[in-house]
Order: C-alpha cells, then structure tokens, then sequence
C-alpha cells in the first residue's frame, strides 16, 4: 500500500521503516512532517492510507479531502482515536485501526515518575544545585507510603499503574464503569467519582477523552479534593479544565498538577517552539507555578513502545490490504 505518514519525526520514521522492512513486500510511506488539518490533507492524495498520530485533526472537512484523494484507510499510531471524526471516517466507508495496546509500562511508569518529581520537587531541585543553591527550602514533600491515591479509568494503563504504586503502600481508590477484576486483587477498591475525588491525597487519569470525561476534573471537582491533593493527567488534556486548574492552584487548594497533556497542546507539543512568544496564557499562568510540572507528551515515548506502535501499525496495513492477519479497527459509532 501506499500511506501517506503525516506528523513524522525522525524516530517515528526509524521504528516505522524498520518494522516495514521486515515485511516480504513492504509498504510505500511517504513521511511527511505536516501535522493532518483540513489544509494539509491533499498532502494525502494518491496514497491508499494515511497514518495520523494524536495531533492530527482527521475532522470532516480533512477526511473528505482524503477520500477524494483516493484514500481507503485511516491508521492511527495511537490508542486515543479522539482526533478522528468517526462519523465522518464511516460515512465515507474509511476504517480507522488503531495501536489498541502497546507498552502500557511506558505511560504508566512516566506517571509514578511525574508523580514522584512533583512531590518531591525535583524540577526544581535539578535546576537549584545546577546553580550552586543547595538549600531545600520550599522542597518539602511528603511520604507516599500510606497515602490515599485514586485512579480514574482502570484500563491497561490505570491498572498497571495500581500495581507499580501498590509497592509504596498507598490506599487504592478506583473508579471506572467498566471494574476490572484486577484492581480488587491488588486491594484497591472502586467508588464513586465524588468520593474518591474527597478522599485522595493523588488523584491519577488514566480514562479515555470522550463527550462524558470532556473536563471531568472542573471547578466542582477541584473545589471537592483535599487541600493539597496533587493531580496527575498523562490521559488526555480536555479531561481538565486547565482554566479551573489554574484558579485551585492560585487559591492554594490543589497542592500541584503534573501533566503530560494539555488541552490546546496540538499547535505546541512535538515542535521547538522556543524562539516564540506564547500566546495561551492560561498554559502561561501554569507554567508560571512552581508546583506545575509538564512534559510534552512523551510518557508513551519508550524504545519499546514506538517499536510496538510502529509494528502494530504496519500490521495494521498489511491485513487491510491482504485481508488476512488482525486489523484493529475501532468499532464505528
Ligand atoms: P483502556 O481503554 O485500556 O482503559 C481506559 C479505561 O477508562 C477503561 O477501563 C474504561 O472503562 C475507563 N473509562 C471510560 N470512561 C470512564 C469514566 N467516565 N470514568 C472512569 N473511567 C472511565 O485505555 P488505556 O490503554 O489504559 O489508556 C488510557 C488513556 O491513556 C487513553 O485513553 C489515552 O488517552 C491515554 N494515553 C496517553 C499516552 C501518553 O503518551 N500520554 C499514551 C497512551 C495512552
């Protein structure tokens, strides 16, 4: 097949023409640097696929101009398929197929790392000694063991990070529609949203963005948390309203926020943006706190992981193309 590649970095062109490589009859990619939006999508003419990645904008108007570019075939190097209209992808006769599982250690170990940082300040102290400041004042954490931590969304990811923090002793709260049989076995226990929001010490999202979770951490639920409670958000950004994040932390009552997402991140993260002026204030004001601390997406960024993606994704090709061979599509709405 031929698939058109957009939002391509080095390393996602090295893993991806390995795992192609290894194939009898390999696939042709075209690696393009643009990000998909309804502008760069005729980038995509001529070729049977596009292959997306999570800050792509596969909307209506940008899938439209695929398909009448000749494209049979939406792959995404992802679990996540919120940046993909479904509705559209279907009406025009376009499976999606995703990377349903890949390395879930990768994102989960990036939130006990984020986790661990923000408690224990270590942003800060990295940066400190580096100038020769070796005072600890204001880099006062507390234990971890013991505490109560709740987990949204006890999938793959939630439950491997249950597992990897039941080592520091924590009380697991958990809360998902859908509980998983694991999570009791580890001695966690599920309840509601509300409570687990009131009873946390850590409060760590690992659910899907849909139209039910859109800003499920707001002002209301800030305003339920303990005073001190520290967030982790390695899911997706629109699941906080960053607008509220930012109020509890001025007033003091969120302890401190580690992200790995943001909301509005599609027009920042993955480039060098550092010759610029940023214009979203309210990524601004968090990035003004000194007990925010956010990395650019990167907990799936693992040797293992992008191995995994880059195989599943050309598998993804071949059986589409072959009709043999498991092609994971993601059920249309
Ligand atoms: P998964 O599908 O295995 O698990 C998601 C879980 O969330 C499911 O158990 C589901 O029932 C639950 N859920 C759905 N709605 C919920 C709600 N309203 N409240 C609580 N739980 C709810 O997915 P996963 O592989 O564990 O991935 C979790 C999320 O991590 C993905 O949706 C993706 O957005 C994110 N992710 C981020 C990165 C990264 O690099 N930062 C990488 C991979 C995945």
């Amino acid at each position: 097949m031929r698939i058109a590649v957009f939002s391509t970095k080095p390393y996602d062109r090295a893993h991806l023409a390995e795992a192609n490589a290894q194939l009898d009859t390999p696939h042709e990619l075209t690696f393009l640097e643009a990000r998909l939006t309804a502008e760069t999508a005729a980038l995509g003419g001529g070729h049977d696929a596009v292959c997306l990645f999570v800050n792509d904008d596969a909307s209506p108007t940008a899938l439209d101009t695929l398909a009448d570019g000749g494209v049979r075939l939406v792959l995404t190097r992802s679990a996540g398929f919120n940046h993909i209209d479904l509705d559209a992808a279907d009406r025009l006769g376009m499976p999606v197929a995703r990377v349903p599982a890949y390395s879930p250690y990768a994102v989960a170990e990036h939130a006990v790392a984020l986790l661990l940082a923000l408690n224990r300040k270590l942003h800060r102290a990295y940066s400190r000694v580096r100038d020769q400041n070796f005072s600890l004042a204001g880099l006062e954490g507390f234990d971890v063991h013991g505490k109560t931590l709740g987990i949204v969304g006890t999938g793959t990811i939630g439950t491997v990070f249950a597992r990897l923090m039941r080592g520091f002793h924590c009380e697991v709260l958990a809360h998902d529609p859908y509980p998983n049989e694991e999570i009791p076995r580890l001695r966690g226990t599920y309840v509601g949203l509300d409570e687990l929001l009131e009873r946390s010490h850590i409060i760590s999202l690992h659910c899907p963005l849909t139209a039910d979770t859109h800003h499920l951490l707001d002002a209301a639920a800030f305003g339920r948390m303990q005073e001190g409670a520290l967030v982790v958000n390695t899911s997706r950004g629109g699941l906080v309203d960053a607008a509220a994040a930012v109020e509890a932390l001025k007033s003091g009552h969120l302890g401190g926020l580690a992200i790995d997402v943001y909301e509005e991140e599609a027009d920042l993260f993955f480039e060098d943006h550092s010759e610029e002026v940023l214009t979203d204030d309210t990524f601004a004001r968090l990035l003004s706190f000194p007990n925010v601390l956010v990395t650019a997406h990167q907990a799936f960024f693992t040797t293992e992981a992008l191995q995994n993606i880059a195989e599943t994704t050309i598998g993804n090709a071949t059986a589409f193309e072959s009709g043999s061979g498991e092609l994971h599509t993601v059920p249309a709405p």
